[in-house]
């Protein structure tokens, strides 16, 4: 393909919009353009990248027996009533009405249109298991979109499905997914981490979310160097504190003014944060929550979210008045004599002895509370989130943190869509019974963010071969001279005819302006076509090396299909 006769349109600028490099390189090699927030259309570089990461991800899907349809996004209300999630989607849910005022949705994910397909067409165990999957754009009006592709507002996501008999046939499935998930992405040639991730209102440890390495990752995941403990933050478990077996002592009230903070109490009362009570007090929903945990913890807000069951979008603090109204005074709340109010205690607070706590009255604090004597509880559990060098949950190990980019996630559903769904089918003796489900995503377009993460430099984007738009450019110095230019097609002919995925740049551009560009966009191979055509000699270089070789132009063919052949071949493509 001659580069004179294609849409190229690469920045030499920095666009303002973009923050982190994955999103400014992609903007300034042209591959993508954003229409609005979270927007974007793919430009021919960027689709052909789009395009590979279908294409691995297609392959891994089938070979494990998963079969690709493709749903709608336009979903009516009444699936997502049926599920519940029409309220607890909350307002990423982007709603629409039709000319006859009936309630849509774009959807954000596919679990009620898959649910209800195999509910209608699956009655029988004969029929089970199954997998369907789709590449499709999804939508989620997002709270902040941002970083480009990494958290846009429309989105490419594959998504599967698997329909089994029962919890063994799930598991199965599960591991499948699993399984294939590594393959894509070995394939992607990114550094990533599988980890345990919170699944939320379903229970279980049956969720695992695939983790692209990076500083600039919104996850934060926690894992432990003695042993394989690996979890999303949000999901860490953390070990209390032991038991504090001493004497419980008298409470008393102390003053504490202007000291609203934990940190300024213990600073106040010159003891220890471990010796003191912090208390956060929500809403969601109407009701009130209050959760204590030991002054030096800090809360993990998806623990708490699980065990009240709230939606995630429904939970805020709640203001000064509504405080003082449950008993509370902002800034000197403690446990007794709340009211009207859930109240959520740390596991480990509630072993803890002598703490200080807020005396819910303005500018004091109360020595020596304790649980079980001076305030109960409704729910006691693990409310913790995960700091580095706290003991690991498993080996007693120091927990380690590390931040990454999710590009998919793996999930036991188990009944849950298929009881709300009333999606069943007939066991062997006829009787009706749940399928056991399982979903499985895959960032389409947020994984090769993830990969230019990884691969760039300050000159560009340094793509592995098998995300690469294109694989070698040939790159002619001065297209005026007419045995430059008939080498260079000669070459990118016998490239072509080896199945490489080439380009010469033919362009009537200074040479300065085709190198920046070919560094910028990222092809894996340079050949440049200069002066010394005319003795058969080209220069070879690699994106990812700073060598220049000096080649024979048959040597140069023969050495860049065997490095693309070799690439593709360990990163776990079939030859
Ligand atoms: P996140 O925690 O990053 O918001 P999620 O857990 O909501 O993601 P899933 O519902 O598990 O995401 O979606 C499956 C995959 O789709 C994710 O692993 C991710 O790769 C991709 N994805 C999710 N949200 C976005 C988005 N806003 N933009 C781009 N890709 C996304
Ligand atoms: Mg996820």
């Amino acid at each position: 393909m001659k580069m004179s006769q294609m849409h190229i349109h690469t920045l030499r600028e920095v666009p303002t919009e973009a923050e982190i490099d994955s999103h400014i390189l992609m903007l300034r090699a042209g591959m993508m353009k954003k229409l609005v927030s979270g927007v974007y259309n793919f430009m021919p570089f960027g689709r052909r990248v789009i395009n590979k990461m279908e294409q691995i991800v297609r392959e891994e899907m089938d070979a494990k027996g998963a079969q690709e349809i493709l749903c709608s996004a336009l979903h009516p209300a009444e699936l997502w009533e049926e599920s519940g999630r029409w309220y607890k989607y909350g307002p990423e849910l982007f709603r629409l009405k039709d000319r006859a005022d009936r309630d849509f949705c774009l959807g954000p994910t596919h679990e009620e249109v898959f649910t209800a397909i195999v509910r209608d067409e699956v009655s029988s165990h004969r029929q089970l298991p199954l997998n369907l999957y789709q590449i499709q754009t999804k939508y989620r009006d997002e709270k902040r979109p941002r970083f480009g592709l990494m958290r846009g507002r429309e989105f490419i996501m594959k998504d599967a499905y698997s329909f089994d008999r029962d919890k063994e046939g799930l598991e199965k499935s599960y591991d499948d997914m699993y399984d294939a998930y590594a393959r894509v992405f070995t394939r992607c040639d990114l550094n990533f981490r599988a980890v345990e991730a919170d699944n939320g209102a379903i229970g279980g440890s049956a969720s695992h979310e695939f983790c692209a390495l990076s500083a600039v990752g919104e996850s934060e995941i926690g894992y432990c160097d003695d042993c394989d403990v690996a979890a999303t933050t949000e999901r860490f478990e953390c070990v209390d504190d032991p038991e504090d077996t001493s004497e419980m002592k008298e409470m008393a009230d102390e003053l504490t003014p202007e000291c609203k903070t934990i940190e300024y109490v213990a600073t106040y009362l010159g003891l220890p944060a471990t010796q003191t009570l912090k208390a956060l007090i929500f809403k969601a929903e109407g009701n009130f929550y209050a959760a204590f945990i030991r002054g030096d913890r800090e809360l993990n807000e998806t623990k708490l979210i699980n065990a009240i069951n709230v939606p995630e979008f429904a939970l805020e603090f709640a203001e000064e008045a509504e405080i003082e109204a449950l008993g509370g005074v902002a800034g000197f709340t403690g446990p007794m004599g709340l009211k009207n109010c859930t109240i959520i205690v740390d596991s480990e607070a509630v072993k803890m002895k002598n703490l200080v706590a807020g005396a819910n009255k303005e500018g004091y604090h109360t020595l020596n509370v304790n649980y079980g004597r001076d305030y109960k509880a409704d729910i006691i559990c693990d409310l913790k989130l995960v700091k580095e060098g706290y003991t690991c949950p498993k080996c007693g190990g120091k927990v380690k943190l590390a931040r990454g980019t999710e590009v998919g996630q793996v999930f036991k559903l188990g009944t849950k869509y298929s009881e709300s769904m009333k999606a069943y089918y007939r066991d062997e003796n006829m009787q009706e019974q749940l399928i056991e489900m399982g979903c499985y995503g895959i960032g389409i377009t947020r994984t090769p963010a993830a990969v230019v993460e990884q691969y760039h430099d300050e000159n560009g984007i340094i793509w592995p071969v098998s995300l690469a738009p294109y694989h070698v450019v040939v790159t002619v110095v001065n297209i005026k001279d007419e045995t430059q230019m008939k080498v260079g097609m000669e070459i990118h002919d016998a490239l072509a005819k080896e199945g490489i995925e080439v380009l010469i740049d033919d362009r009537d551009e200074r040479v300065g302006v085709k190198f920046k560009d070919a560094d910028l966009i990222g092809f894996p191979v340079r050949i440049t076509v200069g002066k010394k055509a005319g003795e058969g000699v080209v220069e070879y270089k690699l994106r990812k090396e700073a060598e220049i070789s000096e080649f024979g132009t048959q040597e140069a063919i023969d050495t860049a299909v065997k490095f693309i052949r070799d690439e593709l071949v360990r990163l776990g493509h079939k030859e």
